[in-house]
């Protein structure tokens, strides 16, 4: 017996429970539910895939999906630096399938998939299960690229956690932060881009800023960054130097030269010319598409997935969309946001092909949201549609830095209402 989760499926007014003794039933008795269903098969239930699945199951029911995962809870990153930094419980940022299951006869999987045959139309579970697609959809997320820093391997992350995938590494982080004595120094190694969430070091310095204000007012907070710019900059500097007055320092890749090596053992980062002792260690490395996506040849020499703008079909293996962060993506940055926009038009180009519904022309949507301090938020976001090339910026917005504190306090509410929405519009 696997770990499967058992689904329901409501066929009209009745809702069955799918029994091992229903589904052979089924099987007996094919002129009963018609011709056999088409089949959908998402790798990955984060913000991107579990968006597919629950969309791709509600668009029609001749088509039965099955969603893996790799665990039967998901925890967003998306507001888990507001978990860092005291604003929400572990438990509020983390979401379980059996919505999915029940209500939307999703065949949920408890399993890491670990492969993709393109010519067969398999993927193969790492309990040796094989199953059967007409399309499969990768949405597994980022990897990261070990090789990148010398000594940050997939065993330094224990002791300078990335936190860069919710769950375990963000609650690793937050004990080292509770654990840290007051004056100590905490660094943070921002990735080069592109990666996910382009504004989340910087909401992530904020939220352990606010943490370390109210707690450890003699810490300090120093960021060895990759880059020379990032996402929402002068809002992030201004909002610092308000609340955080000489807390934070800032160092670009053209001060330091980026992060070249870690040594573990110390809590020491290794810049071109200094060492940084550290009291917590955060070092979020380069990223790449998840490892499945590599393994299938789902991804090019760039480490990420090339897509078609229009239906998010991969130009590499046919019979396969790609959402989410695994994807180039065009001007979209990697967030949740946009792989729950792009969930949408993937969703709706499979039900065009599988089940005959209507295709409408794609337009994407996001915008990111960042907490400052407590009622204190800033917001980019843009509108996009599908070129030939690329998945095109239309048009976009950002907070102005002269805004009031009751304009900030309000999109501070906006972020909170659409964790909700969102969450629910990923597991129902
Ligand atoms: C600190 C931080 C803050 C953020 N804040 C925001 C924010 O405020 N707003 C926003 O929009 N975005 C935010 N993001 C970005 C957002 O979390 C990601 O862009 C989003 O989760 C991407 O969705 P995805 O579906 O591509 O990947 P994920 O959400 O990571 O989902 C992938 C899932 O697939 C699973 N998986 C991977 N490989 C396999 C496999 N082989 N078999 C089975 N399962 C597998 C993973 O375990 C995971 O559950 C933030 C990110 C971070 C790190």
């Amino acid at each position: 017996m696997t770990n499967r989760t058992m689904t329901r499926r409501d066929f009209g007014s009745k809702v069955i429970t799918v029994s091992a003794a229903a589904a052979a039933a089924s099987l007996a008795a094919p002129a009963v539910l018609g011709a056999a269903k088409a089949r959908v098969v998402v790798i990955g239930g984060g913000a991107g895939g579990g968006t597919v699945a629950r969309y791709v199951a509600k668009g029609s029911d001749d088509i039965a999906v099955t969603l893996i995962n790799d665990s039967p809870t998901y925890s967003t990153c998306f507001f888990s630096n507001l978990y860092l930094g005291g604003f929400r419980s572990f438990e509020s940022i983390s979401h379980s399938y059996d919505t999915l299951a029940a209500d939307y006869g999703i065949e949920v999987v408890i399993d890491r998939a670990a492969g993709l045959d393109g010519n067969g139309r398999t993927v193969t579970l790492a309990n040796g299960d094989t199953l059967n697609y007409d399309k499969a959809v990768v949405a597994p997320g980022i990897d990261f690229k070990f090789d990148a820093i010398e000594g940050y391997g997939p065993d330094a992350v224990e002791t300078m956690p990335h936190a860069w995938q919710a769950g375990a590494q963000a609650k690793n982080l937050k004990r080292q932060l509770l654990d840290m004595e007051d004056g100590g120094t905490f660094v943070i190694c921002p990735p080069p881009n592109p990666f996910r969430c382009p504004p989340g070091p910087y909401e992530r310095i904020s939220m352990v800023a606010h943490y370390f204000k109210s707690y450890k007012p003699h810490s300090k907070i120093v960021v060895l960054d990759a880059k020379n710019k990032f996402s929402k900059q002068k809002l992030f500097e201004d909002g610092w130097a308000r609340h955080f007055p000489d807390m934070i320092e800032w160092l670009p890749l053209d001060i330091t030269g980026g992060v070249k090596a870690v040594d573990v053992a110390s809590n020491t980062i290794i810049t071109d010319d200094e060492k940084f002792q550290a009291s917590v260690a955060n070092v979020v490395p380069p990223q790449k598409a998840g490892q499945i996506a590599q393994d299938a040849g789902l991804a090019d020499e760039s480490g990420w997935c090339p897509i078609v703008p229009e239906t998010l079909a991969s130009l590499q293996v046919p019979n396969v969309h790609l959402v989410g962060d695994a994807i180039i993506p065009g001007d979209m940055p990697k967030s949740g946001f946009s792989a729950n926009s792009q969930a949408k038009v993937c969703a709706q180009a499979i039900l065009a092909e599988l089940a005959s519904k209507q295709a409408f022309k794609p337009r994407f949507r996001n915008t990111c949201w960042s907490l400052i301090t407590t009622d204190d938020s800033i917001k980019v976001g843009a509108n996009y549609e599908a070129t030939e090339e690329k998945i095109a910026k239309i048009e976009g917005f950002v907070s102005q830095a002269d805004e009031s504190d009751e304009v900030r306090a309000q999109t501070a509410a906006e972020a909170r209402a659409w964790y909700d929405a969102i969450t629910a519009d990923i597991f129902g």
